[in-house]
């Protein structure tokens, strides 16, 4: 059977723009698949977020996976037990947040629609898409969506990378198979000066002594990019520039990479000057095994510590491996920076439509955040409501 639409990647964008179609654009949920390799939708966000011990999201309270933007608050008021909103800009708790998508993926029998699999190589063709599975199946839709995410690379400094390959204890809180629910004494370094290494000194600073070690001072920024970046306030600026390298430099200008909200470094300082965090605005230079722990060289200076946690966030550049690299290859038009170059509509290919990172040189810098699936969501449905089967 050839489906409505193939989507490639189960995360925040890829569950959002499932229930933009069937619901906005009417496509019925049984003409449509999620593949993800996860055993279950979400599980790359489900892992990283409870990994930070973060209890409140960085968003606000109309940024989920529901269209309409007041969903969420009424379901908070339905669902209190789930955790509530806090300010500034009422922020929802993770709990409830995770409480609402898995509310919307029953809702949409979303669970039934996911293939747990993966796309290794995509045909495009007049009529539609045929994807190849890691299984060896095909699957072919009348259109594709990547929603690939950038969260399957995490960012390793060579230092960590040798280390780890002399077997140091050293750990990346975004890898995979890490999960940091099991207390352990002794000293820790979090390496890293964004809200993930802020947040992870403030959960560990009652068990151990952790040293916080940012190569930057620490950046204070409520978001991660200005909010104008949401609305016309900048956008319509941005949709004026042709020249995607030009518009690669203002994503890159607008990004506050590597920045805390003023809560969360609040909460830090208190912590630094109780005692319980001590932090070195330096450049590790060397990590090496010593006595079950590691050495660090860390602006010139020696430091041991039982543990290091990486919190250095993704690796850079265009994300979908070898996929994407395939449909570059093959000729699908990219900008000097690697990434697509796609039509308003998010159109790589005229039966291939992306979001997230890889949809940034249209959507902005706010692309890869939860309001970037619903920006791609405006863009995409109206599309796909005009060109519905039948
Ligand atoms: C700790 C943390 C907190 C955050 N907090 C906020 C916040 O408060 N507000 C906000 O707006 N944003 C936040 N973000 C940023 C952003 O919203 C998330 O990163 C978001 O989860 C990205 O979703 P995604 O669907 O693009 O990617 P992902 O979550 O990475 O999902 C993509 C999925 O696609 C799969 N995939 C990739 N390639 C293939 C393939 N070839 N075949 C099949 N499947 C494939 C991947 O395995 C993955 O499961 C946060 C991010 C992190 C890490």
């Amino acid at each position: 059977m050839t489906l409505d639409w193939l989507i490639i990647g189960g995360g925040i964008h890829g569950v959002h723009l499932a229930i933009q179609l069937i619901r906005g654009a009417g496509i019925p949920a049984d003409r449509l698949a999620i593949v993800d390799g996860h055993p279950r939708l979400l599980a790359r966000w489900r892992a990283c977020t409870a990994n930070t011990g973060m209890t409140h999201l960085r968003s606000s309270l109309v940024h989920h996976l529901d269209p309409d933007p007041w969903a969420l608050k009424r379901f908070g008021a339905r669902n209190r037990r789930l955790g509530g909103f806090a300010p500034p800009y009422d922020r929802p708790a993770l709990t409830l947040f995770d409480g609402h998508c898995d509310a919307l993926i029953e809702r949409y029998g979303l669970a039934g629609r996911h293939r747990v699999d993966r796309v290794e190589a995509l045909a495009l063709g007049e009529d539609g898409v045929r994807a190849t599975l890691a299984s060896g199946e095909a699957v072919s839709a009348r259109f594709g969506l990547l929603a690939l995410g950038a969260s399957e690379r995490t960012h390793w400094p060579a230092w960590a990378l040798a280390a780890r390959a002399a077997g140091a204890p050293i750990e990346h809180v975004f890898d995979p198979d890490v999960r940091l629910d099991a207390a352990q004494p002794g000293r820790l370094a979090v390496i890293g000066g964004g809200i993930t290494a802020a947040q992870l000194a403030n959960r560990f600073a009652g068990e151990r002594q952790v040293h916080l070690i940012t190569r930057h001072p620490l950046r204070q920024h409520q978001f991660d990019s200005d909010p104008g970046w949401v609305g016309p306030r900048h956008l319509e600026g941005f949709a004026r520039v042709a020249d995607p390298d030009a518009r690669r430099r203002i994503i890159t200008a607008a990004r506050h990479r590597g920045s805390i909200p003023p809560g969360t470094r609040r909460r830090l300082a208190r912590l630094c000057d109780r005692g319980g965090v001590t932090l070195h605005v330096a450049e590790v230079s060397d990590a090496r095994p010593l006595d079950g722990g590691l050495r660090l060289t860390v602006g010139g200076q020696p430091l041991d510590v039982d543990r290091v946690l990486l919190a250095t966030g993704f690796a850079g550049g265009r994300p979908g491996g070898a996929l994407v690299d395939g449909l570059a290859a093959d000729g699908l038009p990219c900008a000097a920076c690697g990434f697509p170059i796609v039509d308003t509509h998010l159109r790589w290919h005229p039966r291939l439509f992306v979001s997230g990172p890889l949809a940034e040189l249209e959507i902005g810098p706010a692309a890869r955040n939860i309001v970037g699936a619903r920006l791609a969501a405006r863009r995409i449905v109206p599309w796909a409501s005009h060109h519905r089967a039948g």
